[in-house]
């Protein structure tokens, strides 16, 4: 038996528990020995009975001196035990566990631990934890630091304590350490072994804390260890185009753009272009808040691609963001005679070989592009398909895997440390401020009795200041897709709204529209003929009007930090002063915290920081949307631990010489995870 091996190999462990223990996502015995309790009881005082005072937590010792089922009117069976020592007797109560009697009758030595109570006016245990008293042998229910583990049906903490103890003694000897004494030292990290045993069967509360540090530790590292070791598949033995820069074509690009490039789009493009001359594919993170200015920054290295006679291809999620990186990308690159396609469900194959760039949605350019003559591939706020992707652009181009350069780009502002591990297998750039020149966006928070009033506002914005405005309507439920009944809501508001603003125009678009219709209801709101756009919240990712100013997100509530930061980065984005209206009918003093947050700052990275402390530190951000894996047993605000983690990972892939149980672990556990 070991470490990997599943955890129905151990005695007194069937497919039952097997299938039980599954709930608690434990498999195999590492699984089991990684459950980590939630909390120790300390029962590790033991008194004589007489001396035993009501509200005291204790372990006393004793014999049954009698034990009987007793049945109550209501039906419920107790069991009543009295249990005595030398100097006192006490009694004993438990709830619907007949089945006691079998183990405890009278004679039986047996350790009680709990807290002290009352049963009607005698002094008792109110179901304690209990054990026989073996000779030779430490309790492991009581007299100590006793571990209280997360639960499900049919598998109790004092279940789980005896199997782990169990396993524990059965793999013991496999649980050697496996990075150096002085990497330990330095990170002042427990061995492993005692960490394990310090987390289960700690002799002292004091210490249970640097055992569960040393095992977030291994869990930091061995995910940073994966992503690194993807890295290192991803370069190796790979060739990629090798583009040159041509610093007079370059600079010509960059002095025709409409704006000055701010100082952290200009270090992207830097560190993009250096990953570009390289002759293995690159695979960076741009990220970047709302407005940031990402888009340039992708086309910039779009455009390189294109100056060395290669193809350039943009992934994006919706078809109306396709169509708007068509628009922006046609106009940074009008006077470069730059080829520029949108992929249609009815482009026709003969037209590929003419385009120098491609934009399309995921499916669309899977079905229709070769990549024989692609030297890059931008991939925009849907970085969850990173991976994947991936795996689909190799390519055997004469003998030699070959595989373009990969930009993923993502609004979600990840903490760096994080965004790192999460990441480790890319190069990360950050776009850390926003174009000067924006107007702050102001955000009030608005209660029913001032909806009428806020009606009246934007009409008098739309007539004064020309506005135009997003309404988005309430989240039916968390899904990517579009679903009907979030067609139905906005539909039904759309209607609503027409009545409430006559004299304007009012515009619908949601993801059951035909291309057509939404690329026309889009236009029409570009070009100003309508006021106000009535959308469903799937509207978030990416669009750029920069006249729309105030958007109005209903049942704002329902949402999550990170979608109510995208939907409001929709404004401000032009000239004019913009604003947030909240609209929100919740009386809940947590959602209205939430909604505080955003009137408190527009700073992603900020409101990634409140909804932390907001949500807890098992969430983070925007996490669950992305799909990024769930931490067990570490945290994400754990920073300083990530970056150690972090250090002795890539101090290991540069030195793997120094490190070779840890190499030896890791590709035990990849197998085992296979
Ligand atoms: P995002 O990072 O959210 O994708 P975009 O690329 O859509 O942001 O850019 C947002 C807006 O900012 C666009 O209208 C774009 O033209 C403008 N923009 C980008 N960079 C700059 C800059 N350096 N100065 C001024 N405006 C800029
Ligand atoms: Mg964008």
């Amino acid at each position: 038996m070991d470490l990997q091996s599943p955890v129905t190999a151990l005695p007194m462990v069937g497919p039952a528990y097997g299938r039980r223990l599954e709930k608690l996502g434990i498999k195999i015995i590492n699984d089991l020995l990684h459950h980590i309790p939630h909390k120790y009881l300390d029962l590790s005082l033991t008194s004589p009975i007489s001396r035993v005072q009501p509200g005291e937590m204790l372990t006393v010792k004793g014999k049954v001196v009698s034990m009987k089922n007793q049945y109550t009117r209501s039906g419920m069976k107790i069991q009543i035990a009295e249990v005595a020592d030398s100097t006192g007797q006490i009694t004993v109560v438990w709830f619907n566990q007949p089945y006691l009697i079998k183990n405890l009758y009278e004679g039986v030595r047996v350790a009680l631990a709990g807290k002290v109570d009352w049963y009607g006016r005698k002094k008792a245990f109110i179901s304690p934890e209990w054990e026989k008293i073996t000779m030779g042998q430490k309790g492991i229910h009581t007299g100590g630091i006793i571990p209280v583990y997360p639960e499900t049906a049919g598998i109790s903490s004092k279940w789980l304590r005896r199997r782990i103890h169990d396993a524990y003694n059965l793999v013991k000897l496999q649980l050697s350490e496996f990075l150096p004494r002085e990497t330990l030292k330095v990170n002042s990290l427990l061995n492993f072994d005692d960490a394990i045993s310090k987390v289960h069967f700690p002799k002292n509360t004091s210490k249970t804390g640097v055992g569960l540090k040393r095992l977030a530790f291994n869990e930091l590292l061995f995910l940073q260890m994966q992503s690194l070791k993807r890295k290192r598949q991803w370069q190796k033995n790979k060739v990629a185009a090798k583009l040159k820069v041509d610093s007079t074509s370059m600079n010509q690009f960059i002095e025709v753009l409409p704006f000055k490039l701010t100082a952290s789009q200009e270090k992207a493009i830097g560190e993009i272009l250096v990953d570009l001359k390289r002759d293995y594919p690159m695979n960076r993170l741009l990220e970047g808040d709302v407005g940031s200015g990402k888009t340039v920054v992708a086309a910039t290295g779009a455009f390189l691609s294109f100056t060395n006679g290669y193809q350039t291809v943009f992934m994006v999620p919706t078809q109306i963001l396709a169509q708007q990186h068509y628009e922006t990308l046609k106009k940074l690159l009008q006077s470069f005679k730059v080829r520029i396609q949108l992929v249609t469900a009815d482009m026709k194959v003969g037209d590929i070989g003419r385009t120098d760039i491609f934009i399309g949605t995921h499916a669309l350019i899977h079905n229709k592009v070769g990549f024989d003559q692609v030297a890059l591939v931008v991939i925009d706020e849907q970085h969850r398909f990173g991976v994947e992707q991936r795996a689909h652009l190799t390519k055997i181009v004469g003998g030699k895997k070959s595989a373009p350069h990969v930009l993923t780009m993502t609004a979600t502002p990840i903490p760096r440390t994080i965004a790192l591990t999460f990441y480790g297998d890319l190069d990360l750039s950050t776009l850390n401020e926003i174009p000067a020149g924006r107007q702050k966006i102001t955000t009030w928070i608005v209660p029913p009795e001032k909806r009428e009033g806020a009606y009246q506002w934007i009409k008098s914005q739309i007539t004064s200041t020309k506005s135009q405005i997003f309404v988005v309507c309430p989240l039916i439920e968390e899904s990517d897709k579009e679903t009907l009944a979030a067609v139905k809501a906005a539909t039904g508001h759309y209607e609503d709204l027409k009545k409430v603003f006559k004299d304007l125009n009012i515009g619908l678009l949601h993801g059951r529209m035909k291309v057509k219709e939404k690329n026309k209801v889009l236009g029409n709101f570009r070009s100003r003929r309508i006021d106000i756009l009535v959308a469903t919240p799937v509207v978030e990712v990416g669009i750029d009007v920069p006249n729309a100013t105030i958007m109005v997100i209903e049942a704002s509530e329902r949402f999550g930090l990170a979608q109510l930061h995208q939907l409001r980065g929709r404004v401000g984005r032009g000239e004019k002063k913009s604003y947030c209206l909240l609209f929100s009918e919740s009386k809940s003093p947590k959602a209205f915290s939430r909604l505080s947050a955003m009137t408190k700052t527009i700073s992603g990275f900020e409101l990634a920081e409140m909804d932390l402390r907001l949500r807890g530190p098992g969430e983070i951000f925007g996490v669950a949307q992305h799909g990024f894996p769930e931490l067990k047993i570490a945290k994400w605000t754990d920073i300083e631990l990530i970056k150690k983690a972090r250090q002795v990972a890539t101090c290991a892939f540069d030195n793997p010489t120094n490190f070779p149980d840890l190499f030896k672990k890791l590709s035990d556990m990849q197998k085992a995870a296979n």
